[in-house]
Formats: C-alpha cells, structure tokens, sequence
C-alpha cells in the first residue's frame, strides 16, 4: 500500500468492517453485516445489518454525512436498517443527500419505509421545518452486473453471485485511486467471482464453517430447511481460499461469519481451510477492524 503524508490521510481509501456476523440473529459479540469504504473522505456503506447506524458513529463517522448505500440483496441482515439510518441521517438536521444502490425491490423498500413513517416525517416538516427526508434519497435499482456508480473518486461496478433461491444477489468491486476493493456479498461458491476481483487489493469474502453448522443447528427448530439453506447459499473456507487464488489478490478478508456467534470457533480454524490453497495474507475480519 502506498504511504501517505498526514495531509493526504483523508484521500486514503479506507476499508473498516461495522458488522461481521452472518445471518438475522442478534447477537452480543458481532454486530449483522455491514461494511465500510471511506473514499477522499466520503463514506461508501456496503449493507446496513440491524446495528448499522451505531456501527458507523463507533467509526467514527457522522452519519450525515453518509453519501453512498449499496444493498448487495434482499435477506434482512443486509437491509433491516436501510431505512433507519436514512432516517437517523435526516434526525440530525443537517444537509443530506443519500444515493442508494441494489438489486429490484430496493425503490419499494425505500417508498414503503417513508409510508412506515409518514406521520412523523410529515410532522417533523411542518413542526421543526425540516427539509422532505422523501426527497433527499436517490434510489438507484439494476438487475443485471455491471458499471453501477463513476465519480472522480471511484468506480464502482457489481457481479451477479450465487445465493439461491435469491435470484438478485451482488458483490461489488470499488476501483478508487490508491487500492481496489471487492466485497463478495452473500454467495456460494461462485468462481465467477474471482474474474471479477482479478487483481484486487483486497477481496472480503463471507464465510461458512460447516463443523460449527451442526452445533448452531441444534439451537434452531428449523434445523433441516435451514441446512439446505445454507450449504446451497453460503462458502465454506476451501471455496473461498480458491477464489482468493484464482483472483490473484493480495489481502483476502474474511467476514459474515456463519456461525457468527460461537466465540468456540478459533481464527485458525476460519482460515485453515482457507490457506490450503491461497497463499497470499489472510484477515479473519472483526467488527471495527480497518484493513
Ligand atoms: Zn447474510
Ligand atoms: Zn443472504
């Protein structure tokens, strides 16, 4: 990674993990997904799993000056907040314009929460003469990969992954000035994937350790349709190391951990599997590391 002066630290592109942990449960220890880019100062947040807003302010980033939301699909630990933090950006008062970007489903999402909140929006306007939180979000739908969002800063552009039976299920890649960053998003094994973070700096991959699958089966009364779930729909560590590998990036991270909250499973046991076949640096993400 480059070196920068104290000057340039703001132009830095920033990567920092808010939530770690995979799948709706709440839990203590790891907060549902959510994922951070800071870009020449401007916030990029891939998900808002339920804990977001709070996530971003133990960043320390004001969340008004949030810019960019990307969905990368429709389960609820990366969109039970969306509306929230949208609304928790606009409760501060100060200037805001959010755009927001995802698969079908995210401009009803969005119409559907102001309806939620319509009487205090509506009453927040005329009583306190705040601008029309309806009118400060840019919603941004697409259907099939490609080129989502340019700028001066950045370009990001999204690839279609496997995560039945969601059909509209995306990773991203940010191409910024200094690093190039992709984040898989919920996906089996998809070797589509590693052509897309091809040379990548850092790939953040989500995670599943099948021996703990069992032990967190047994704390649910939905065990069998859950497994099948989740062996269709998630990666377990050899899958990932080779779409590390195939990839050729220098930092692969992992996150969205399934099982997200059995503190039993090691940091060596996430990635030994992972390193029988990449070769390159291994992160096992925690929730607030900046990589
Ligand atoms: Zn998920
Ligand atoms: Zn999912």
């Amino acid at each position: 990674m480059p070196s920068f002066g104290a000057g340039q630290e703001n132009k830095r592109t920033r990567l920092i993990l808010l939530g770690t942990k995979g799948g709706p449960r709440v839990s203590e220890d790891r907060k549902n997904p959510s994922t951070l880019l800071l870009i020449n100062g401007t916030p990029y947040l891939v998900d808002c799993g339920y804990g977001a807003s709070r996530q971003l302010l133990a960043a320390g980033v004001l969340i008004e000056k949030l810019r960019y939301i990307f969905i990368t699909h429709h389960h609820s630990d990366h969109n039970l907040e969306y509306g929230a933090l949208l609304n928790n950006a606009w409760a501060t008062g100060s200037p805001m314009r959010v755009d927001a970007y995802g698969p079908p489903g995210l401009e009803k999402m969005t119409h559907d929460f102001f309806e939620y909140l319509k009487f205090d929006i509506e009453t927040r306007i005329v009583d306190e003469g705040r601008p029309d939180l309806r009118k400060l979000v840019a919603v941004h739908e697409f259907d099939k990969a490609g080129l989502v969002l340019q700028n001066d800063d950045v370009k990001v552009s999204s690839c279609l992954v496997r995560h039945p039976p969601i059909k509209q299920a995306y990773a991203y890649r940010f191409d910024a000035k200094d690093r190039s960053i992709v984040i898989s998003g919920d996906t089996a094994y998809s070797p589509e994937l590693a052509i897309f973070a091809k040379g990548a700096d850092v790939l953040v991959h989500e995670v599943m350790y099948l021996p703990a699958i069992e032990a967190l089966l047994k704390r649910v009364p939905t065990a069998g349709r859950l497994r099948e779930h989740l062996l269709a729909a998630h990666t377990v560590p050899e899958d990932v190391g080779k779409v590390a590998a195939a990839a050729g990036v220098k930092t692969l991270v992992l996150s969205h951990f399934v099982p997200g909250d059995d503190p039993s499973i090691t940091d060596e046991q996430w990635s030994e599997g992972v390193r029988k076949f990449f070769k390159g640096r291994i992160i096992v993400g925690k929730d607030l590391m900046e990589i």
